[in-house]
C-alpha cells in the first residue's frame, strides 16, 4: 500500500495543480512546460534581448471565436520603464500577460520585443528572458532552497541567500525549523500568500530577465506585509522593463505609464496625474478605493476584484 501511496499523493497534487490551472492560468507559468497548441515555425531564430523594448501593435485576441478579448490593443514600454494595466475583472488584463509569454499567439497584430516579432522566433527563448511573479505562486514539495533556486538552477547557495534577502524572506527563512533546508509546499510547511509572493520575487532576481510581469495578489495581505512586497518589487522593477497588473492603485502612483482597460478596450492612458485630471474612468476607480479605504469596509484594502 505504502508503494501506491506515493504516486496517488503525487497525482492528488498534480489534479490539484491542474485543477488551479483553470482558475488561474498564470500560476503554471514556470510549472508546468505546457507546449500548447503553440508551435514554433520551423528555423525559428532565438530571440536577441538587449533593452527589454516591449511593443504591442494593433493586437486583436480571442479564446473562441465567438468572443473577442483584445481590440486593437496598441501600446509601447520603453527600456526599463514601468508599465501598470489596470480595470475590472474580465478586461483582459491577464490575456496581455498571456500573449507576450506567449501561452498564445494573436489572432491579428504584432507583439514585439526589442523589434522581433515574438511568433517568430523560440518560445523557449523567449521565456528565458521574462520573469513572472504570478498572482498565487505554487511551492514545489520541496525544501525552500530548491524553490528559490528555480528561478536560476545554477546559483550558488550564496546567490539563493541574497535574493531572499532582496525579496526580504531571508530573515522568515531563518526563522523555519530548518532553514533554508526546510521542507515547504503542500506536504511542507505552508507558507502564506505574502511569503509565496516573496519567493516568486527572490526566484526572479535570481534568474535576472531583462522583462518582468507581474500579476498583483488579489488576497488580503496584511499592512506590514504590503510595505515589505512593495519594497522588494520596486527593487525587481529595477532598471527592468516591467508591467504590472495592479489591483490595488496605490502600487502603481508611479507607474511611467497606465493603461486602463475595459473589456478588452483601452480606453485610457498616462501616467497616475494626468488619469486623475482627466477625471475619467481611472480617476473613478480612484475614488473608489479611497473611499472604501477610509470607511474601512473593504477588507481587501481596496482592491478591485481580480
Ligand atoms: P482580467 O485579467 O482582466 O481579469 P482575463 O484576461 O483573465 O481578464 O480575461 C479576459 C476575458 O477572457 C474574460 O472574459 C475571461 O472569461 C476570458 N477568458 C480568460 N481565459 C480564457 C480561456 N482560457 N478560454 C476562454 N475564455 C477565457
Ligand atoms: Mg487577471
Amino acid at each position: 500500500l505504502s508503494q501506491l501511496y506515493g504516486p496517488l499523493n503525487w497525482l492528488g497534487t498534480y489534479y490539484r495543480m491542474i485543477q488551479q490551472s483553470f482558475i488561474d492560468m498564470e500560476n503554471m507559468f514556470e510549472l508546468l512546460d505546457e507546449s500548447h497548441e503553440i508551435k514554433d515555425i520551423p528555423d525559428a531564430r532565438r530571440i536577441a534581448v538587449s533593452t527589454g523594448k516591449i511593443e504591442f501593435r494593433n493586437v486583436n485576441f480571442h479564446y473562441e471565436e465567438s468572443k473577442k478579448i483584445l481590440k486593437n490593443i496598441s501600446f509601447v514600454v520603453p527600456p526599463g520603464q514601468t508599465f501598470a494595466l489596470v480595470g475590472h475583472s474580465g478586461s483582459g488584463k491577464s490575456t496581455i500577460i498571456r500573449l507576450l509569454f506567449r501561452f498564445y499567439d494573436v489572432v491579428s497584430g504584432q507583439i514585439l520585443i526589442d523589434g522581433q516579432d515574438i511568433s517568430l522566433v523560440q518560445q523557449e527563448s523567449l521565456r528565458q528572458q521574462i520573469g513572472v511573479v504570478p498572482q498565487d505562486t505554487v511551492l514545489f514539495n520541496a525544501n525552500i532552497l530548491y524553490n528559490i533556486r528555480y528561478g536560476n538552477v545554477d546559483a550558488t547557495d550564496k546567490q539563493v541567500e541574497e535574493a531572499a534577502d532582496n525579496a526580504d524572506i531571508h530573515e522568515r527563512i531563518l526563522s523555519f525549523p530548518d532553514g533554508y533546508n526546510t521542507v515547504v509546499g503542500e506536504r511542507g510547511l505552508k507558507l502564506s500568500g505574502g511569503e509565496k509572493q516573496r519567493v516568486a520575487i527572490a526566484r526572479t532576481i535570481l534568474k535576472n530577465p531583462q522583462i518582468v510581469l507581474l500579476d498583483e495578489a488579489t488576497s488580503a495581505l496584511d499592512t506590514k506585509t504590503e510595505r515589505n512586497i512593495q519594497t522588494s518589487l520596486e527593487r525587481v522593477c529595477e532598471n527592468r522593463t516591467t508591467i504590472i497588473v495592479a489591483h490595488r492603485l496605490s502600487t502603481i502612483i508611479h507607474a511611467h505609464q497606465i493603461l486602463v482597460m475595459k473589456e478588452g478596450e483601452v480606453v485610457e492612458r498616462g501616467t497616475h496625474d494626468e488619469l486623475l485630471q482627466l477625471n475619467g474612468f481611472y480617476a473613478d476607480m480612484w475614488h473608489q478605493q479611497l473611499t472604501k479605504k477610509e470607511e474601512g469596509t473593504d477588507d481587501k484594502n481596496g482592491v478591485l476584484n481580480s
